[in-house]
């Protein structure tokens, strides 16, 4: 049962092959089984589960449908859920049960999805290997001594080792197309604004953006069906029809242009990586697709920019937590200052407390013009690179990361190594495109991803290249040993 994908699961309920109770009872006995070695849940919500799966077979058995209507899911644990604790990853929020639902958990809710639980994450979504988490780090099932990605890394980790056919995720500069790519998954960053970010914890507003992450494309496209659409209590949430992502898979790729950047080629790519990603462009030049090398050629300025912009959004949005309203609060503060001070010294890791300083210090008197404008400006010549490459093409295509895991703690002692590994992912957030990544080969036996990237709210072109490809392919069936 725990084999089956969201498309799988909503015929075989729609066929009452099985309720959704009983999936739901064997995945939660999965999780209880196989999680002490992962990590990837921060909260299980069993009880909520069986409401939830419960009341779905009813509305099944009233004569409603619905393809997520009992689906078991889980939710990234930044995504606010009402009466349950959203902790973000922190020991700032792990005493904090949140209000209300985040729009996103509110509106898969009401398509009947069942929450199995909340996803571990590195600590306010900053990270690459899901180590900055205060609940401990996640493993990867293809390997449990490497990292899973980050920083949805309990989403990716969970959904790759079956304890769950999907997960929700956010992508501020590379969070789901990363883990996706490095645990085998299929990941979706959509376009910004496509997915409301009411009751999403904030880490970098102008970038965030929550998506489906799921074994196959075909799931990703159900998922974000449930989750996509105008929120009129995001105010940069775009008021744009949501088309039927399903109905989108099944397009032809004859004549589709696909732009291969030389700058992807560059001496950071692991070239085993190139050779796969080389791999796939020719399996989609067999389905018809006519491939164009383009250039970005500011890609290379793409990282110091977000390492500027990010941290600068973060440092704002992070200074709520305060130990005055919620959130952790430090013992006996002896003053106003004290409380503040001790509050987050106590509650804030050291990733986030370097990312606050570092953003703080960019948007000081002084530094603001230096280094946050010019980051807007560059910001700004990377999206133009965009717009001119997407005149000419209509996909975008290389490597999701440089690189496979890395061994658990390899890249702790170096964050610049770490930053190293989003330089193919943070400028579809830069720009506000969106991108997918998906399963393209093995390296030592761990996965590799390829991305997609699309115009603005193309997310049913990449869905259609990649279900295609996944047709043709069989790299995201395969399944990590012991799981
Ligand atoms: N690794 C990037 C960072 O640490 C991206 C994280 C994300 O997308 N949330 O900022």
């Amino acid at each position: 049962m725990h084999h089956m994908t969201l498309a799988e699961i909503a015929r075989g309920l729609a066929e009452k092959k099985f309720s959704s109770e009983e999936l739901t009872k064997t995945l939660l006995a999965r999780i209880a089984l196989l999680d002490p070695q992962l990590n990837s849940f921060i909260s299980l919500t069993e009880d909520l589960a069986l409401q939830q799966a419960k009341a779905a077979d009813a509305r099944r058995a009233n004569g409603e449908s619905g393809a997520l209507l009992g689906a078991p899911i889980a939710h990234k644990d930044l995504f606010c859920t009402q009466g349950i604790r959203t902790s973000c990853g922190s020991k700032m929020l792990d005493n904090f049960k949140a209000p209300y639902d985040a729009t996103v958990v509110a509106k898969l809710a009401a398509a009947g999805t069942v929450t199995l639980g909340k996803t571990n994450m590195d600590e306010f979504a900053m990270g690459s290997a899901n180590e900055s988490s205060y609940y401990g780090p996640v493993k990867n099932p293809w390997n449990l001594e490497y990292v899973p990605g980050g920083s949805s890394g309990g989403s990716a980790a969970a959904v790759a080792a079956r304890l769950l056919p999907a997960a929700t995720g956010t992508d501020t500069g590379g969070s789901i197309r990363q883990p996706a790519a490095l645990t085998n998954l299929t990941g979706l960053k959509p376009t910004y604004g496509r997915v409301s970010r009411w009751g999403m914890i904030a880490y970098a507003s102008s970038l965030d953006q929550g998506g489906p992450m799921a074994r196959t494309a075909e799931d990703c496209a159900i998922l974000l069906q449930g989750m996509a659409g105008f929120d009129p209590k995001d105010s940069t949430s775009i008021d744009e029809p949501v088309p039927d992502y399903s109905a989108s898979l099944n397009g032809s790729l004859q004549g589709l242009r696909i732009g291969v950047p030389k700058e992807y080629f560059s001496a950071g790519l692991d070239p085993r990586i190139a050779e796969l990603i080389q791999t796939s462009v020719k399996e989609l030049e067999k389905l018809g697709a006519v491939i164009k090398d383009i250039s970005l050629p500011n890609m290379q300025h793409a990282i110091p920019a977000y390492y500027v912009i990010a941290p600068a959004e973060a440092s704002s949005n992070l200074s709520r937590f305060d130990g005055v309203r919620f959130g952790h609060r430090c013992e006996n503060p002896k003053d106003l200052i004290d409380l503040y001070k001790r509050s987050r010294g106590e509650g804030f890791g050291p990733e986030v407390q370097r990312r606050i300083m570092v953003g703080a210090y960019a948007l000081s008197a002084g530094y603001y013009d230096a280094y946050y404008l010019k980051a807007q400006k560059i910001r700004r010549l990377i999206k133009n690179d965009f717009m001119a490459a997407f005149n000419e093409v209509d996909i975008i295509l290389g490597p999701t990361t440089p690189n496979p895991a890395w061994k658990l703690g390899a890249k702790n002692s170096d964050p610049v190594a770490a930053y190293l590994e989003d330089v193919y992912t943070i400028t579809a957030n830069l720009a506000g495109l969106p991108g997918l990544s998906m399963p393209a080969g093995f390296v030592d036996g761990l996965p590799v991803g390829v991305q997609l990237l699309a115009p603005y709210f193309q997310e049913g072109r990449l869905l259609n290249v990649a279900h295609q490809y996944q047709l043709n392919t069989d790299w995201h069936t395969r399944t990590p040993t012991g799981f």
